[in-house]
């Protein structure tokens, strides 16, 4: 017995003693590998067993129930939405070869939509020449001066002798 066989054999050991093979049992107690995989095994499953499902909401099959019929009795709002609703509430099998083809070529075409929006995106954000930057900078710079300016004319004290005084 190797290290893969015996591993093989773990759940057995832990689940149904009885059905493991005497051979995994000795190969366990030989190679402290094994062993401690057997140790973690039996503490996941130790951990399994304290973990409860959480109950179910009441009245949860007769809620479901009435947002099925309320979606299936309102109108559709489109041919996607129709598409959609069909194949959530259709359980006819025969249909779902030809939707499972539908929503492959939507994805198709979705994804070669994105792909050909971005695309024509792209010339919306032309990169900046360096000439053109340069000149935006300048630009930013004379207005700053000129507010600056502007501030300095206005603490002046010709211009606050105009300025009512308060
Ligand atoms: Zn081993």
């Amino acid at each position: 017995m190797n290290c893969t066989t015996c591993k093989a054999a773990l759940p057995d050991l832990l689940l149904d003693p009885s059905a493991a093979s005497v051979a995994a049992r000795e190969h366990m107690t030989a190679c402290p590998d094994c062993a401690a995989e057997f140790a973690e095994l039996q503490a996941t499953f130790a951990l399994l067993d304290t973990w409860e499902a959480p109950e179910v909401s009441p009245y949860f099959d007769q809620k479901l129930a009435v947002r099925l019929r309320e979606e299936q009795a309102a109108p559709p709002a489109g041919w996607l939405e129709r598409m959609r609703s069909r194949l959530l509430f259709n359980t006819g099998r025969q249909f779902r070869p030809a939707m499972v083809g539908v929503m492959a070529l939507l994805l198709i075409a979705g994804g070669g939509g994105i792909g050909i929006s971005t695309l024509s995106h792209q010339p919306q954000h032309p990169q900046l020449s360096p000439a053109v930057n340069d000149l935006q900078i300048l630009d930013r710079n004379e207005q700053a001066l000129e507010q600056v300016d502007q501030i300095l004319q206005d603490d002046s004290p010709d211009d606050n002798s105009d300025a009512p005084q308060s």
